[in-house]
């Protein structure tokens, strides 16, 4: 099988059993940015499948080393089958557990030149101050759904269900903005990538 019959089968693997993998839309950005960034060392937060972490490996001219943080224990058997069937068996590492945890038992060094953070909306901000210290210089974090449905910059007051997950969103786009040290741009494609570099 083709990498690109594999990812086929994982978007229609996806889409059956409502795992939610980067959209079509966020997809484009997603790969021109690793075919820019063309990271080595990456951390994603939020493995569902694998889908996005084998366009990580796929798209970058480097060869990369992906640490992976996953809670669904079901979710993770899936993205090992897929992940098994491609050319990345060696190059994906799936950490089990929740990503708040398991993201201060990582070694406490600069380590990555890439954070994708793509699990729990709400605690987007506590990932963020907890992949600083991970980040090499001139590291990049790419945040998916950050406007959430439109909620987040939008006019219209979202549903009493997702006024938490607004709410923390809003202050994420506020602490990615909010310094000397990075620059961020937020691409509106899919549901919305916050792409953070830093500076230095
Ligand atoms: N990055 C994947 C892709 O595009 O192929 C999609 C990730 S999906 C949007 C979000 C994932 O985060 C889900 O599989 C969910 O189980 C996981 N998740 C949610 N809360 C989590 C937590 N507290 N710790 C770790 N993973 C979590």
């Amino acid at each position: 099988m083709t990498i690109q019959e594999l990812f086929a089968k994982m978007e229609a693997y996806a889409q059956e059993n409502h795992v939610p993998i980067i959209n079509e839309q966020g997809r484009k950005v997603f790969i021109d940015l690793i075919t820019e960034i063309n990271p080595q060392q990456v951390l994603e937060i939020g493995t569902a499948i694998g889908y996005s972490a084998l366009l990580t490996c796929t798209y970058s001219t480097n060869e990369v080393n992906i640490t992976s943080l996953e809670l669904d224990p079901n979710r993770i058997v899936t993205a090992r089958e897929f992940i098994a069937e491609s050319p990345f068996a060696d190059n994906i590492k799936i950490i089990p557990g929740d990503a708040a945890e398991n993201l201060l038992k990582l070694p406490q060094e600069p380590q990555y030149d890439m954070v994708f953070i793509d699990a729990a909306k709400g605690q987007y901000p506590d990932y963020f101050t907890k992949v600083l210290p991970l980040l090499k210089p001139h590291g990049v974090i790419i945040a998916d759904n950050v406007l959430f449905r439109g909620y987040v910059l939008g006019e219209e007051a979202p549903p009493k269900r997702y006024k938490t997950i607004v709410k923390r969103l809003k202050q994420y786009i506020e602490m990615v903005n909010d310094s000397g040290k990075y620059s961020t741009t937020i691409y509106e494609n899919g549901d919305g990538l916050a792409v953070t570099r830093l500076l230095e």
